[in-house]
């Protein structure tokens, strides 16, 4: 079965594991992935038909999956299980997983697709990509994934069409290879919050370890100061 890149998204491997399983035929079978306009979440939410596609991996792989491949580095391993479960039973988490500041556009670097289709005979996208808006690697502009006209031949491409033709390199509707069909992100005022860039979210464990760390130091500080307080009296 297909494994996962280290660099990988959680996002693009269900994506793959759905071309695998050939349950990816229209834009709407990636609903709780990708929305249709190109939208992600810090994590995904599947429903039976994607949840069938990933049914080796167990919930310990799924949380190690989400501390190495989501926006969710450095949970602790309760809070990463818990995670796993959310992404697999999503029945209630709609809303605190949907939030407006946790959302951005599904965007890929055409350099580096070139190389991965070179090193490993296929194309993913990195969980690098939703923080950023150029690669790190390359040093240039990401692309788009979305639904838009393809610069090659005019032809309206929905969000499937453009995903595809981002893994290959050939445009979905005209088949001309050379990406003329891509175009660069671009971020202006009116779109800015399309492309807030996901950042790690902190692990909760540690903020409380982060507190009492604090007050541990507060209260030694408080102790040492009345210390040469006491001091200085009786020198006095
Ligand atoms: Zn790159
Ligand atoms: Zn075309």
């Amino acid at each position: 079965m297909a494994p996962i890149n280290s660099d990988e998204s959680i996002h693009s491997f269900i994506i793959r594991r759905m071309i695998l399983f050939g349950v990816l035929n229209k834009p709407r079978d990636l609903q709780g992935v990708v929305s249709p306009g190109g939208v992600v979440y810090g994590l995904p939410t599947l429903n039976n038909k994607q949840r069938a596609c990933i049914r080796d991996i167990d919930i310990s792989q799924l949380a190690e999956i989400i501390d190495t491949n989501a926006p969710y580095l450095g949970a602790d391993s309760k809070v990463r299980v818990q995670l796993a479960k959310l992404v697999l039973h999503n029945e209630n988490v709609e809303k605190s997983n949907r939030d407006s500041g946790n959302r951005t556009q599904l965007r890929y670097c055409i350099e580096c697709v070139k190389l991965q289709l070179r090193s490993v005979g296929y194309s993913y996208f990195k969980t690098d990509w939703l923080h950023t808006a150029e690669c790190s690697v390359h040093k240039t502009r990401l692309h788009h994934v979305s639904q838009l006209w393809h610069n090659c031949c005019g032809k309206r491409a929905n969000f499937l069409d453009n995903l595809m033709s981002a893994f290959t390199g050939y445009c979905a509707k005209c088949h001309i290879d050379g990406r003329g069909f891509s175009s660069e992100v671009f971020i202006d005022e009116r779109n800015r919050a399309q492309y807030f860039y996901l950042r790690n979210d902190k692990p909760a464990f540690s903020e409380e370890k982060n507190r009492l760390l604090l007050e541990k130091t507060a209260e030694l500080v408080r102790k040492h100061k009345l210390r040469l307080a006491q001091n200085r009296k009786s020198l006095r």
